[in-house]
């Protein structure tokens, strides 16, 4: 009988052949000579397992999760609705072209430049806010439909 025993650190690098300096004392006792079968027959059961492998595509799972790559120019969509508004108010402005010319010519030339220049200034800046709303818009949209953000 040994008064002191092997501590639990000692007697696994015992069981992992790393400390052969303990052997003399699990020879001599019995109590550390089980922890020692106990922890040989542990590393032995662990290092027998099989290395884990996926029974799926893991480039897959991790491809459908990650966000659509964000476009910084304008979408096609957007493209499409500013020509069909170019063609329709361009065809407007053709076929009333007699109405239109009247109008501006029976007004005076300063009141007409004024009215042309806050009616540009008006539209400019109602574009610059759809522009801006929908940025914002599709930002929100994409953050909440991404699942994680890192
Ligand atoms: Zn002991």
């Amino acid at each position: 009988m040994t008064a002191t025993h092997l501590t639990d650190a000692a007697i696994q690098e015992y069981a992992m052949g790393l400390a052969p300096q303990h052997a003399a004392h699990i020879d001599g006792c019995p109590a550390c000579r089980a922890k020692a079968q106990m922890y040989r027959e542990m590393v032995a059961g662990i290092q027998a397992q099989p290395a884990p492998v996926f029974d799926f595509d893991v480039s897959a799972a991790v491809l459908a999760h990650l966000p659509a790559p964000r476009r910084t120019a304008l979408p096609r969509l957007l493209y499409v609705a500013l020509t069909a508004i170019l063609l329709v108010s361009g065809a407007a402005l053709y076929i009333f072209r007699a109405d239109v010319v009247a109008v501006f010519s029976g007004a005076a030339s300063m009141m007409t430049w004024v009215m042309v220049t806050s009616l540009l200034t008006i539209l400019i800046f109602q574009g610059l806010d759809l522009l801006k709303t929908y940025r914002k818009k599709m930002r929100e949209m994409l953050q909440h439909s991404s699942p994680a953000t890192v």
